[in-house]
């Protein structure tokens, strides 16, 4: 069960698709959000934490919580119980959905430049492995909606995260970083899968702060595993499921 909540165009920060934690308006209103996120999904409840453009990854188990459940600080989450939702919020920045094929557990990772550049991604893949004994070549990866290359232009000091010397802004591809250090880390390239979504320039209308600065909300970005089932998903990415 994978996804990412849509947007129609005009809602903003705190309307009814706005997922963010700090932009959605009232905790009790974002939370009935999650809440009817996890129902329209057939899960349990769903779990999100409150993100700080870090590498920290928690893990979330069948006692984090009922309906929906804020778990800390962190900028991703693993699970190996069926009918939990992780959620990640974003506007640009890379949700990142990890899925051992063999069903047993999951990982779903919200990945800015910072998260991206400090090894979130590897970080993730070394708690499954440690946690769950799941290496890089059991994984299936998406590297769902985000800004695209072409509309994503960062300053030297970022290029410079990702060893780029360059002498003024240049433009970045987030996804293609991470499905380069996904590969390095072992993950078979043709299981690492990326959208060509992209939350500034279409095809379909998201979330963006690029585009919509402090006006943006947040899409939740979420993945679970559904409950009484042990279903593998198609190695070819195929079994990617969007909207
Ligand atoms: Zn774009």
């Amino acid at each position: 069960m994978a996804g990412i909540t849509a947007v129609e165009p005009g809602a903003d920060a705190g309307s009814e698709a706005d997922f963010g934690l700090n932009t959605g308006g009232s905790p009790p209103d974002v939370e009935r959000r999650y809440r009817m996120l996890a129902s329209a999904t057939g899960m349990h409840y769903s779990v999100v934490a409150r993100q700080v453009h870090g590498t920290h990854i928690l893990e979330a188990d069948a006692s984090s919580g009922s309906g929906s459940s804020v778990i800390g600080e962190a900028d991703g989450v693993v699970t190996s119980a069926r009918g939990v939702l992780l959620a990640v919020t974003a506007a640009d920045c890379v949700p990142v959905f990890i899925v051992d094929l063999g069903g047993r557990c999951i990982a779903l990772l919200h990945a800015g430049w910072r998260g991206a550049a400090g090894g979130i991604l590897e970080g993730g893949l070394s708690l499954l492995a440690d946690r769950f004994g799941v290496q890089p070549g059991d994984l299936t990866i998406y590297l769902g909606p985000s800004i695209c290359g072409s509309c994503y232009e960062v300053g030297v000091e970022v290029l410079r995260a990702f060893r780029r010397d360059a002498a003024g802004p240049e433009r970045l591809d987030l996804r293609a970083e991470l499905a380069e250090k996904a590969v390095e880390s072992g993950v078979p390239a043709e299981r690492v899968v990326r959208s060509q979504w992209c939350t500034r320039c279409g095809p379909v209308h998201l979330h963006s702060h690029r585009a919509r600065g402090e006006k943006a909300g947040r899409m939740a970005a979420f993945l679970g595993l559904v409950p009484g089932t042990q279903r593998a998903l198609d190695p070819g990415g195929a079994g990617w499921e969007l909207r």
